[in-house]
Order: structure tokens, then sequence, then C-alpha cells
């Protein structure tokens, strides 16, 4: 370590307009005197057989050993042969919850301007197993994988999550009325957590009413957990709920403490290299990566002059309506800092 007050953080880049809005994160930690010192991992352009990716064994072992990261988005090659580099990451460093907060922005209008809830969704198994198959020609199958551990496992974390955060209620989203075994143990391992936290609502809401529930009147939630593909989908609903995926953050947990966090959006390549690129969600995101090594007064600081940019509307994005390059929006956040 070359400086030993500085903390060591992996920092993905990732493709398109990743690097562009990754150097908006580094220039307004540069000025806001953040103490990270970023170690820089690019995606290969050769398959590492440790991996058998893109993403070399070196950039794993960086967030392994440094237990923090963020990520920008990753493109995924085509080709066969590889595995998908989130995949890879999920699996290799056994990312069990992605944890998405959804927040109504102050100043950016949008339908509803009361939103505030943290949608959690366990990230390893469920329909994502990939497990499918044709059992005769016009049959296929795929198999939906709940376990006992990885339920527990995501539960907790909400529960745990919810405590710490000063939230009030957990919502577990499922179809148990149809999905009887799986979901039934999901719900099971939830209630089995919710015993050991008595002072926090537990409460159990049938997917397709949460859907409804959810553009009817967001502020009826607070956390919510759920198995893979609902928290795939539900997640998504949420960041529309706010403005968009320009805006949207998240945060990978995995075994040990690791915490990855990560811009929910992709790699955008209708509009990489030309420096029009929303950097707020990279952004959030790494105000929450903040927020887990508890430095809440910087996360505060950033969060709160991201917010007053926006607010003010005089630099923003394309995506937000605005007519602002990357560079510009960056240098105004940076001038509120
Ligand atoms: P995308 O999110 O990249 O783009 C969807 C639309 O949203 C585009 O019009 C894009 O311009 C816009 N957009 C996204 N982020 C924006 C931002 N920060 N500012 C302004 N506009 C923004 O989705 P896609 O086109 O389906 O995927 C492109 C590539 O990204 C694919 O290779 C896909 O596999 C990959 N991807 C990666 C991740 C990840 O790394 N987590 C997530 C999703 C997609």
């Amino acid at each position: 370590q070359s400086n030993t007050n500085l903390i060591r953080a992996t920092l993905f880049p990732g493709d398109g307009i990743g690097p562009e809005i990754a150097e908006s994160v580094r220039q307004i930690f540069k000025v806001a005197e953040v103490p990270i010192e970023w170690e820089e991992h690019y995606v290969g352009t050769e398959i590492d057989p440790r991996t058998n990716s893109f993403l070399t064994w070196e950039s794993l072992e960086s967030v392994r050993r440094n237990k923090v990261g963020l990520k920008g988005p990753m493109a995924t090659p085509i080709g066969k042969g590889h595995r998908s580099l989130n995949l890879t990451l999920r699996k290799e460093l056994n990312l069990y919850a992605n944890v998405r907060p959804c927040y109504s922005l102050p100043g950016y209008k949008t339908r509803y301007d009361d939103v505030n809830l943290i949608t959690i969704r366990e990230n390893t198994e469920g329909e994502y197993s990939g497990l499918e198959h044709q059992v005769v020609r016009g049959v296929v199958e795929s198999l939906k994988i709940i376990t006992r551990q990885a339920s527990l496992r995501v539960a907790e974390y909400a529960f745990h999550y919810a405590k710490t955060h000063g939230r009030e209620r957990v919502s577990a989203i499922h179809k148990a009325n149809i999905m009887q075994k799986t979901d039934g143990l999901f719900l099971k391992c939830c209630r089995e957590v919710a015993e050991k936290y008595p002072e926090i609502k537990y409460e159990e809401v049938v997917i397709d009413n949460c859907c409804m529930m959810l553009v009817k009147n967001p502020a009826l939630f607070d956390v919510l957990v759920m198995p893979n593909l609902y928290g795939d989908i539900i997640s998504d609903l949420c960041a529309g709920l706010i403005g968009g995926l320009g805006l949207t953050p998240s945060c990978n947990i995995g075994e040990g403490g690791i915490a990855l966090a990560e811009a929910v959006h992709g790699s955008a390549p209708d509009i990489a290299g030309k420096n029009l690129a929303n950097p707020t969600a990279l952004l959030l995101s790494s105000v929450s990566m903040l927020r887990h090594l508890e430095l809440h007064d910087k996360a505060d600081r950033i969060q709160d002059a991201i917010l007053k940019t926006i607010a003010e509307g005089k630099y923003r994005t394309g995506d937000l309506g605005g007519t602002a390059t990357t560079t510009e929006f960056t240098n105004a956040i940076c001038d509120h800092l």
C-alpha cells in the first residue's frame, strides 16, 4: 500500500460509455478528497483460461483482496466458449444479493415524487440457474432452483439492511400460491429470519399485486426482498418510477463482505465516445460504495452535489431532456462540491 491512509478499491471502467462515466467518478472523488486509491482493471481482449472469460484472474483477485469496488457496464462479447462477464463476476465472487436503492430525485419531475424504496434481489439461483433443456421436440424444461441456504442468506441481508438503515418494513415478494415448493421455501426462510427482527415489520406480497401497488402508489413499500427473476423485473420497474436507467445505482454484496457497486444500465453503444452519457447512476453507485465503507461525510457531500446539479436543471444530460455533455455535467457537480 503506497499510502496507509488510503483505502484501496477496484475500479472496472468497463465498455462503451464506461470509461467516460468512470472518469467523472475519478474527477469528483479527487475534488471531494475521498481517501480512495483506485486499482484499475479493464476487460481483457483474450479469454483468460483461469476464469474462462475475458475477465482476468488478477482483476477478480483485486476485488477479493480489496473487498470493495466499482464497476462500469460491461458489454457481453458475442461468441461461444466463454462465460458472460457479469455471470463470471457473480459466480466467482459469490455476489449473492443485488441491492438497488430507488428514490425520487428532488427537482426532477416524474409521475411520483415520494418514491423511497430498496429492492434486494437474490442473485445466484432461481430461474437463473442455467438449467434448461429440451425433453423431446416441442417440449423444453427450465429448472428453478431455490435453496434454503441462499434464501436465508439474502433474507438475513435484507433484514440486517433494514435494521441498520432505519427502515421499518420488509416485504417478501413471491408467487407461492402457484410456485408452492420453490417460492414456498423462499417465504419460509424469510419468516424464520423475520422472527429474529421483531422491530422490523414483515409482510408477504404476491408479485402481480406488488406490480399493481408499485405503479399505483410506490410509497406503500420500504424494503423489498425477492428471488432472482422477480428481482430483475421489479428493480427495473422501480427504476422507471424515478426517471430511468441513467439515474439508478446498485450494489452487489458477496461472500466475505465483498461490495461491488455498479450502475444498472449497459454500455450504451449508441452514445459511447460522444461525451453524452449521464454519469449519475455510476456516481450514485460510488456513493453507495462510500456508505459501505462508512465514509458517510463524503457520501453525503457528493450525493448532495449531484442532486443539486440535477435539481438546478442548468446542466442536464440528454436522457434527462438537457443538452449538457458528460464533462459539463461533471464540472457542475464539482462546482457544487
Ligand atoms: P443499455 O443500458 O446500454 O442502453 C439502453 C438505452 O439507454 C440506450 O438508448 C442508451 O443510450 C441509454 N442509456 C443507458 N445508460 C445511459 C446513461 N448512463 N446515460 C444516458 N443514456 C443511457 O442497454 P443495451 O443497449 O440493451 O445493452 C448494451 C450492452 O450493454 C450489451 O452488450 C449488454 O449485454 C450490456 N449490458 C451490461 C450490463 C452490465 O454490465 N451490468 C447491463 C445491461 C446491459
